[in-house]
């Protein structure tokens, strides 16, 4: 069955802010998700899922791993609403919102990202919400969220 691909024609922050600088552990991520495929790390000696991507599995110490597609779907865990442009080119997007959204299907990792089309003070800690990819250049895929079922 063909999943769904949710994609976002607006970018929620500036497009120049992901300049990405993967390295060994972390370029997998990515190209996972410029294939438009959220995949999370796992150990394949104990099967504990990891994010962000490390070396080893902080569990048990094993080095071997494979990557495990998520649905996307999940819930705020916790968020924050950032009011103040710490960075010039961010200035024009304040107030924008920070979550933290724990995946159902990933052992319990949590991703940090952006909530979108929600206004920052309808947001809820347990909210429900979905994976929305956003394309900010060739070769970078984001991915962000949104309220489940929107
Ligand atoms: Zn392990």
């Amino acid at each position: 069955m063909a999943r769904e691909t949710i994609s976002n024609p607006t970018p929620y922050m500036p497009a120049d802010l992901a300049e990405l600088a993967p390295d060994g552990v972390t370029q997998p991520y990515w190209d996972h998700c410029n294939q438009g495929e959220l995949r999370i790390q796992r150990c394949k000696a104990c099967g504990t899922f990891r994010h962000p991507p490390l070396p080893g599995c902080p569990d048990c110490g094993a080095r071997d791993d494979e990557w495990v597609r998520s649905e996307g779907k999940g819930r705020v865990f916790s968020f924050s609403g950032v009011y103040h442009p710490v960075l010039p080119n961010v200035a024009e997007y304040v107030p924008y919102n920070v979550v933290l959204v724990q995946l159902a299907d990933a052992g319990g990792v949590r991703i940090i990202s952006n909530l979108l089309g929600v206004a920052l003070g309808d947001i809820e800690i347990g909210m429900p919400v979905e994976l929305v990819w956003e394309r900010v250049s060739p070769d970078v895929n984001l991915p962000r969220f949104r309220p489940a079922g929107g």
